[in-house]
């Protein structure tokens, strides 16, 4: 049907999840028609409370599992458990999502020839063994291991999305995104950053999995946004895959060091047990993502903890 407004009508699936919810709050920014489809598995109507009064903004419950049929221009498909505690609770369904929800919202996309982002992951590279990442490696991933519900599953979606582009001609945009991390992470969500700053801020254990010598690189969310936004926005002929992630790389022992003296926690380090799989290093060579969305990031780890150890400490005074 034809679009009137000079407003773009814009899905995002995940949109009341951590990163679904900013880019609802960036898209509305920007003047555009948001429709946030959401399950509400991990995500919450808190993190999108504050943009229900905006006209130009729409809710919907719904499970991307199964067919949607809306009228819009474009898609930011981010449906998808992504903290591993989250993923490994109903490892069938997180495939189902990541599968059954890519297929839906690219028939979606086919019929209403929008341009359709996928939210990949830097899980795809599995427990890598090439440093840093770039988008040419294929990867190192279990099939049968506890994370392969999430990394396969989202492999097996890039690949739906290249045959969808190949076949049917469809427009197609995949992010491999690294760590990130910001306000709007669930508390017990069981991602490493909010759970050392949640337990400092409490002055409890932090737990370290393994030595703390394997190690992530840490976007913060704003950098994230502005990527998947440039990404959208490049020629039709741009496809990605292309990273999105801070390069700096750290090891969870640093990480937990530097969370403890920000907070001036008197919390100690306590060790447990590495989860099966857990990935040994990970950075993002973000060579092509500078050069295809003249994209970088901006926000260095200490920034970006110090605004994320803010948001936690007023969202557990309120509690
Ligand atoms: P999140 O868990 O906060 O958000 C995911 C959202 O998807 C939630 O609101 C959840 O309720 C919703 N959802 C889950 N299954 C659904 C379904 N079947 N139908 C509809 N909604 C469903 O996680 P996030 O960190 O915001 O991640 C968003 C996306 O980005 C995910 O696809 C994730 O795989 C990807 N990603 C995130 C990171 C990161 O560091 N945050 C890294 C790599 C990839
Ligand atoms: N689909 C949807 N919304 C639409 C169009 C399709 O959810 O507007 C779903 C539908 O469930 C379909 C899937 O997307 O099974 C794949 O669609 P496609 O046209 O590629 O294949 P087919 O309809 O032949 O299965
Ligand atoms: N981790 C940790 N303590 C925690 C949570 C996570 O040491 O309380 C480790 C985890 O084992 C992994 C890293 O921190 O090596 C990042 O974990 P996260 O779940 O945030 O992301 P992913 O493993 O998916 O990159």
């Amino acid at each position: 049907m034809q679009n009137y407004s000079i407003r773009k009508r814009i899905l995002v699936t995940g949109g009341a999840g951590f990163l679904g919810s900013h880019l609802c709050e960036r898209l509305l920014k920007e003047g555009q028609d948001v429709l946030c489809v959401d399950n509400f598995f991990t995500g919450t109507k808190d993190n999108i409370i504050h943009l229900i009064d905006n006209n130009h903004f729409e809710i919907l419950r719904h499970d991307i599992t199964f067919p949607l049929y809306v009228e819009v221009d474009e898609i930011y498909n981010l449906a998808c458990p992504a903290s591993p505690i989250h993923y490994q609770y109903d490892p069938v369904q997180t495939t189902k999502t990541s599968v059954h929800g890519a297929i839906n919202m690219l028939g979606l996309a086919k019929r209403i020839n929008a341009k359709i982002m996928q939210a990949s992951t830097s899980e795809v590279y599995g427990d890598p063994q090439i440093h840093p990442q770039t988008e040419k490696y294929c990867g190192h991933v279990n099939p049968i291991g506890s994370r392969a519900c999430y990394d396969e599953g989202k492999r097996c979606a890039e690949t739906l999305f290249f045959d969808y582009h190949r076949q049917h001609n469809l427009r197609i945009k995949v992010a491999r995104i690294f760590n990130t991390y910001g306000s709007r992470m669930h508390p017990n969500d069981g991602r490493v950053v909010s759970n050392f700053i949640v337990q400092a801020l409490q002055n409890q254990p932090i737990t370290v999995y393994g030595d703390g010598s394997q190690t992530r690189s840490f976007c913060y969310v704003d950098d994230l946004i502005e990527g998947f936004i440039r990404l959208m926005n490049t020629p039709d002929d741009f496809t990605g895959p292309v990273n999105l992630g801070n390069p700096g790389e750290f090891t969870i022992l640093e990480l937990a060091e530097k969370v403890i003296a920000m907070t001036h926690s008197s919390s100690q380090i306590e060790f447990k047990p590495l989860p099966g799989d857990d990935p040994k290093q990970r950075q993002p060579d973000i060579t092509l993502a500078q050069q295809a969305l003249n994209w970088t990031v901006k926000v260095k780890l200490e920034q970006g903890l110090e605004k994320t150890i803010a948001y936690f400490r007023q969202l557990l005074n309120k509690t």
